[in-house]
């Protein structure tokens, strides 16, 4: 029977496990194979002179990546990984690699990041990118065991619509027999109109896709959203929420993930200490036009030099709250005081923006207002405004960016690094 090759110990006895071949030695009267299965690696030595006909040809034959079956007998054997070795009754070929591979997995020629995406598979084959898929995975089920115990209703919905959520040209058109559509920026509009259907509290984790023209280590054109929409609440609401929910998520994974954490030799893994501090926009700005070259005054948006700088200042997750109504989606409710002002709010890693959020409109008279002032066209809201003439509750929420959540937690390089099949303007394939 098979058994993962993390299990198997030097008292095992009888064992029998599939995998890959990951490295082949041969040392004249001996020949060592490491094997390799999600769980682990395990040494395989063939003691040429004892070995059957049947054994010895496949040990000649295997080339590296190959599957194979194994079957002996486990022996306690010190400078092996694991403190374990099998010494093969049967070495069984199951599917065979070709030579020469595309890629190393054995990690000993260094690839580019576009070689390794060529051939995914393979590079996710590496202990190292395995482990970064593994905590993807162990920090989506913290996620949403986390929105589920908060009595969030998790909602899907389409990724094909007729209009765009803000209005500008960052979609993409799709046919769609005789109409025009395009791919969803957001899942804003109707999470919103859930709130009128009276679920209260709804999330969803899904694709959302930009046409930008980004060529930038954190942004993708298609990328993974975690949206939530809470009803009788306020941007202090959904932030303390949001807050929660990255702590929870970073204590899980610390929990769950020892030995993937140590695949990426992460020993220092620290949970995010809450709370974090919420930064009003005009000190942030100051903040920032004290400590970078370019010009920044009240009203821009916070460059990316802006952000690293901030970020520095801050050492730690933080929030920028109360942003000038202008620069924020018409959708954003401002201040009662002062309209100039608005309740929303951005997440910030010390290294870039996590999410956006704010509290909304409610009222459909603003909310019309407030669509003219940003230049655009009502009438093509008209399926969203609807809601908001039949009882909306007020409302608040936030998106956060799910691979810029896995690529801060584990320090990547490149938010590529945390998405299997990255799409960007170059790559569309696999
Ligand atoms: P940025 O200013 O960094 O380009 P944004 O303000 O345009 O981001 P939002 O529309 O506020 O992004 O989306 C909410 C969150 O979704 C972002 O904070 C980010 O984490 C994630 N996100 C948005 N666009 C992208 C993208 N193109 N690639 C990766 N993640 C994204
Ligand atoms: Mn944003």
């Amino acid at each position: 029977m098979r058994i993962p090759i993390q299990s198997v110990t030097p008292t095992s006895g009888q064992a029998e496990i599939f995998g890959w071949v990951h490295e082949v030695r041969d040392l004249g009267g001996l020949a060592f194979f490491l094997i390799r299965d999600r769980t682990g690696i395990i040494q395989v030595t063939i003691p040429k002179k004892k070995a059957s006909e049947a054994v010895l040809s496949a040990a000649k034959q295997v080339s590296r990546e190959s599957v194979v079956r194994v079957a002996g007998v486990v022996k306690a054997i010190d400078k092996a990984p694991g403190g374990r070795e099998i010494v093969p009754d049967v070495l069984e070929i199951i599917s065979v690699a070709g030579s020469p591979l595309p890629l190393d997995v054995v990690e000993k020629v260094p690839a580019d990041l576009d070689t390794r995406l060529d051939s995914r598979f393979l590079d996710a084959r590496r202990p190292r990118v395995a482990a970064v898929f593994q905590i993807r995975s162990a920090a989506t089920h913290a996620i949403n065991r986390f929105l589920h115990n908060e009595g969030f209703i998790n909602i899907t919905t389409p990724k094909i619509v007729a209009a765009a959520t803000e209005g500008g040209t960052e979609l993409f058109p799709i046919a769609y027999f005789d109409k025009e559509a395009f791919l969803n920026q957001s899942p804003q509009l109707y999470k919103q109109m859930m709130m009128a259907a009276g679920f209260e509290k709804v999330y969803e984790i899904g694709p959302i896709f930009r046409a930008e023209e980004h060529n930038t280590t954190k942004h993708l054109n298609e990328a993974t959203s975690i949206d939530i929409e809470v009803s009788f609440t306020d941007h202090h609401g959904v932030m303390q929420i949001l807050e929660d929910l990255i702590v929870k998520t970073y204590e899980y994974v610390g929990e769950t993930c020892g030995s993937q954490l140590s695949n990426l030799e992460i020993s220092d893994f620290a949970i995010p200490e809450a709370p974090f501090p919420r930064l009003p926009y005009d000190e942030a700005i100051r903040i920032a036009a004290a400590k970078i070259e370019d010009p920044l005054k009240y009203g821009d948006d916070i460059s990316p030099a802006a952000e690293r700088a901030i970020g520095a200042e801050m050492g730690g997750h933080y929030f920028i709250v109360d942003w000038p109504s202008e620069i924020r989606p018409y959708y954003a409710m401002p201040y009662e005081n002062d309209p100039s002002v608005c309740k929303a709010f951005d997440l910030m890693h010390p290294r870039m923006e996590l999410s956006s959020g704010a509290q909304r409109v409610h009222q459909h008279d603003l909310l019309v207002e407030q669509i003219r002032k940003k230049g655009l066209n009502p009438e093509s809201f008209e399926f969203y405004l609807r809601p908001f003439r039949f009882g909306m509750p007020p409302h608040a929420g936030w998106g956060l960016g799910a691979d810029r959540l896995v690529m801060t937690m584990l320090g990547l390089s490149n938010v590529r690094e945390a998405v299997l099949f990255p799409r960007d303007m170059h790559r569309l394939v696999p």
